[in-house]
């Protein structure tokens, strides 16, 4: 039995996209990468992610050029892989970026579970706007994807 590899295509690569919701994200500062893992929503070529203050947040103000990779098993001896290349942008509650930052909320509120959201409900929305937590989007600039699958799988 071999092994096939191919390109995703971009819708491909979007939709899967959206269906996750858990992925790698990479930055970098003084030519040094940094990765950690993250959740995420990703909606029209945007992902929505939210953080304490730390290191990486710091090195993306630096540096808002990001990556973000996700990948799957969907079957026994197949996986899916996407790189996201994109620009970080920060979502403070001000005028211009409030609509985005209750947007950001209104899709990870729905997905996501992970240290502090599992503690907050929708009514706890204002704790987070006075809390030192903060919402950021990743605007995509491009994506690529991979396939690879058994020869059978393929047909
Ligand atoms: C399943 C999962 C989901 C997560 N989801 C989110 C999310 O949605 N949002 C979010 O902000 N964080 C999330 N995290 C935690 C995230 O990976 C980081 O640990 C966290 O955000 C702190 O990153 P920071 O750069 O602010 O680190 P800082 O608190 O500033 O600490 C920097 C130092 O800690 C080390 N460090 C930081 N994180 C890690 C790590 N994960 N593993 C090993 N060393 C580390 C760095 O190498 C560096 O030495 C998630 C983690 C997991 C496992």
């Amino acid at each position: 039995m071999s092994m096939t590899l191919r390109k995703m295509t971009p819708a491909e690569c979007l939709e899967m996209l959206e269906g996750a919701h858990y992925g790698h994200l990479a930055c970098s500062s003084d030519g040094q990468p940094y990765v950690v893992p993250i959740y995420f929503a990703f909606k029209a070529r945007v992902a929505y992610s939210f953080s304490m203050p730390g290191r990486k947040v710091e090195w993306m103000r630096r540096n808002p050029k990001v990556c973000l990779q996700i990948e799957d098993w969907p079957a026994k001896g197949s996986w899916r892989s996407v790189v996201l290349n994109g620009r970080f942008q920060e979502l403070p509650d001000d005028d211009t970026w409030h609509e985005e930052r209750i947007h950001a909320w209104s899709l990870l509120e729905k997905r996501l579970n992970w240290w502090e959201m599992g503690s907050l409900t929708p009514d706890a929305v204002p704790l987070a706007y006075a809390s030192p937590h903060l919402f950021y989007c990743i605007f995509m600039d491009e994506v690529s994807g991979r396939i690879a699958a058994q020869t059978d799988q393929l047909a």
